[in-house]
């Protein structure tokens, strides 16, 4: 501590002057295998619960899938109008109520829409299913024929009209159908969906519900995993450091990680895209500019598959 104390102190923190201060975390990541490639032809689905969990996770293996030749889709299973402090901010209110929250909801959905047009997503790729921000955990359990009202909106439906279903109401059966209907448009050989260990409970009713429809399905396999809330500060350090690696998280310690190395063009198009997110970047841009690193990481499922 007293070197990284000292390091701030003069202020630096180039790539290597924070390869000194994290020495075994960074060659951790620098011994992980490379994350598999991608093919021509190939369908890639990015599985997304918030607007800007896309491109945090994946902009750099969005930009090598487009690269190589394969299609990328995205789907958001929420549109991120839970977000009060973002609201506040944003929508120039300072009591947030539900019709704030939804113009929040539909701002995110075009942030969304500008962060894949900058990695080169066509619109027609893009779904939206919004789905209630915050209470996708508590939905998927309640799995009841009586919708579950958004705390945040107080919408008992989809309210927005870009989505995949308007006002197809908020149950775990809903939103199986939608993400069930994508999963049939795009027929994805890949699939990019976050981990159960990601912290967010939105991300890991996301993990699950997709999961759980891929093994219905008889198509596990295609899963590659990531983690946005890592726990414990992470990603450390903070902010924009373009150039040193993601370390792998703490709440995924013993995951079998694979890297996806970016080229400094390749960080520099994902800090773009995160900048098409300008609400978060509004309230959090620290934690958005601590994804825009020299790699991601990808990890395959580790639950046994059924008849392997
Ligand atoms: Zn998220």
């Amino acid at each position: 501590m007293l070197l990284a104390a000292l390091l701030a102190a003069f202020g630096i923190n180039s790539p290597s002057a924070l390869r000194l201060l994290y020495p075994r975390a960074t060659a951790e990541v620098t011994a992980l295998p490379a994350a598999p490639g991608y093919r021509a032809g190939q369908r890639v689905l990015v599985v997304s619960p918030h607007p800007d969990d896309e491109s945090l996770c994946c902009a750099g293996s969005i930009q090598h899938a487009l690269a190589a030749g394969a299609q990328v889709y995205i789907v958001w299973l929420t549109s991120g109008d839970g977000f009060e402090l973002d609201a506040v901010l944003h929508e120039h209110t300072l009591r947030p109520r539900g019709w704030a929250l939804e113009r929040l909801g539909q701002d995110r959905i075009a942030e969304a829409t500008r962060a894949a047009g900058v990695l080169g997503v066509p619109r027609d790729h893009l779904f939206f299913l919004g789905y209630p921000d915050g209470s996708l955990l508590r939905l998927l359990r309640a799995n009841s024929a009586t919708p579950t009202r958004s705390r945040y909106t107080g919408a008992t439906r989809v309210p927005y009209r870009q989505a995949l279903s308007p006002g197809a109401p908020y149950t775990a059966a809903s939103l199986e159908r939608d993400l069930g209907t994508v999963l049939d448009r795009v027929r994805p050989d890949v699939v990019l969906l976050p981990s159960t260990a990601d912290f967010h409970p939105d991300h890991q009713a996301t993990s699950l519900v997709t999961q759980r429809l891929l093994a219905a399905r008889g198509e596990q396999g295609r899963e590659r995993l990531w983690i946005v809330h890592g726990g414990l500060e992470w990603p450390v350090p903070k902010g924009l450091h373009e150039g040193f690696p993601l370390l792998i998280p703490p709440r995924g310690h013993r995951l079998p990680w694979t890297r996806v190395d970016l080229t400094p063009e390749e960080q520099d198009t994902k800090l773009r895209a995160l900048r098409a997110h300008a609400s978060q970047m509004a309230v959090m841009p620290r934690f958005l500019k601590a994804f825009v690193r020299s790699n991601e990481l990808l990890t395959p499922p580790t639950a046994p598959q059924p008849g392997k």
